[in-house]
């Protein structure tokens, strides 16, 4: 007899989980991996996890989904994305100043319609859930319409995200604009009243980068976050050097880009700034001292020709000075894919071009515990082990034949890992639990929202 009420939710297969960060204590220290893996699932937690032999007298027979071949590992995090810019993703030709203009700003004014903004969040969602992420930091538009759907589609699923109104109020097209100063605050404070803190969603401030607002707006931002504790603020950090001169043109007075947010208090826990390419070291400490996090989006600083991330600097620098918060990221649609497998792999080429090889369990903990550690929510996502939310992914690891062909050949788990991330996308996303509940079957091709239709896999 089991001494313990059996439970009705289980998934049997290889796991892959971090206990610690392999940048600072090695790969092998901070890595697990089960070859016969149990997760038991009870109420959208996780309530056991370990080895099969070890934990299957605590699970009814039939509750048990086997996933051999596979990989089961905590869902993504992508911690810097656009989803309004899913309609736009892979434009030609230009960098960041030009390409916003160019393709940003035209496609963002169509955000101010409920029912635009709606299908395209539900695209976006269903696009995540497909490449196996069920966390992600999303800018949204200057319409709050662009909030309520992004929110109401993430609601609806049960997925944990964050997400926020863009606060723009100069250098971008009028109808992309806060009317005032005023109306950027009472609207981002609505939406923290309706969203933040209901189910798993979080609100963050997001002024879109010191350019595009006045010095009076990015008061007023500080404000608006310092007066709603436990929100975001997320943001854009020296991703190209013409910015960077701009930012200098624009705040004369400051010390460097990242002082300009320090000054209006835009630095600290939970502020998380996208890109971080071009930093003085008086940056980085401040980056470190002050608890902020930030993100690597390699796709696309390859993609818009942005500049390479330091990830020495930012994950492994010489003491006294020290590791810095950071997430994997794919910017779509600077970016060009919402695929995390094939971020990682980007990310490795961006550490070989500045001389940094990037091991694969480094590359999966930064889209993982690593990335929730950014977050401020490594207690809740980003790991399996007892009382986290079972938000999971199962990965195919023979999702194509050259793929299966290569991994016959492959002798170590980092072996394995590294091939995934540098040949797998989203066609190895299995299948994909999001508080529990199976919300992406790839045997079904068929995403399941809550209180719908659930299929089961095999
Ligand atoms: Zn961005």
């Amino acid at each position: 007899m089991s001494p313990f009420p059996l439970h009705h939710l289980a998934l049997r297969g290889p796991t892959l989980n971090f206990i610690d960060d392999p940048f600072q204590v090695g790969d092998e220290a901070a890595l697990r991996y089960e070859p016969d893996g149990l997760v038991i699932i009870e109420n959208g937690k996780i309530a056991a996890a370990g080895n099969y032999a070890a934990l299957r007298s605590r699970v009814a027979p039939n509750a048990v989904t086997h996933y051999p071949d596979s990989l089961i590992l905590p869902g993504f995090i992508d911690t810097h994305v656009h989803y309004p810019q899913t309609q736009m993703i892979g434009g030609y030709g230009v960098q960041l100043i030009d390409w916003l203009n160019k393709y940003t700003f035209v496609t963002e004014q169509q955000f101010g319609s409920p029912a635009h903004a709606a299908a395209v969040a539900d695209i976006f969602l269903k696009e995540c859930l497909r490449a196996g992420t069920t966390t992600a930091a999303v800018y949204c538009t200057v319409h709050p319409e662009s909030v309520e759907a992004l929110f109401q589609a993430a609601f609806k699923r049960h997925m944990r995200m964050i997400a926020g109104k863009v606060l723009m109020d100069r250098n971008a097209p009028a109808a992309l604009l806060d009317a005032s100063v005023q109306s950027g605050y009472d609207q981002s404070a609505a939406l923290i009243a309706k969203w933040h803190g209901k189910s798993r969603l979080s609100y963050a401030v997001t002024p879109r980068f010191a350019p595009t607002s006045t010095p009076a707006q990015l008061e007023a931002t500080g404000a608006l976050w310092k007066a709603h504790p436990g929100t975001y603020m997320q943001t854009h950090l020296a991703e190209t050097l013409q910015e960077n001169e701009w930012v200098r043109s624009l705040f004369p007075d400051r010390a460097n880009y990242l002082d300009v947010y320090t000054h209006y208090g835009l630095t600290g826990p939970r502020a998380v700034f996208g890109h971080a390419l071009h930093l003085q070291e008086d940056e980085w400490l401040h980056l470190e001292a002050s608890g902020s996090a930030i993100t690597h989006c390699p796709s696309s600083n390859g993609f818009l020709g942005s500049g390479l991330f330091d990830f020495a600097r930012a994950r492994q620098p010489r003491a006294p000075a020290r590791a810095i918060r950071t997430g994997l990221a794919t910017d779509v649609g600077g970016g060009t894919t919402l695929s995390m497998l094939k971020t990682m792999g980007e990310a490795y080429k961006i550490g070989q071009l500045g001389h940094y090889s990037l091991s694969a369990p480094k590359a999966f903990y930064l889209a993982t515990r690593g990335a929730a550690q950014s977050l401020y929510l490594e207690d809740k996502i980003g790991s399996i082990a007892p009382g986290m939310d079972a938000d999971l992914l199962v990965l195919d690891m023979k999702s194509t034949p050259l793929i299966d062909f290569r991994m016959q050949h492959c002798d170590t788990l980092a072996d394995a890992l590294f091939v995934q991330m540098t040949m797998a996308d989203d066609r190895a996303t299995r299948a994909v639990y999001v508080a529990g509940e199976l919300a992406y079957s790839r045997k079904h091709l068929h995403y399941s929202v809550p209180g719908e239709f659930h299929p089961r896999e095999e």
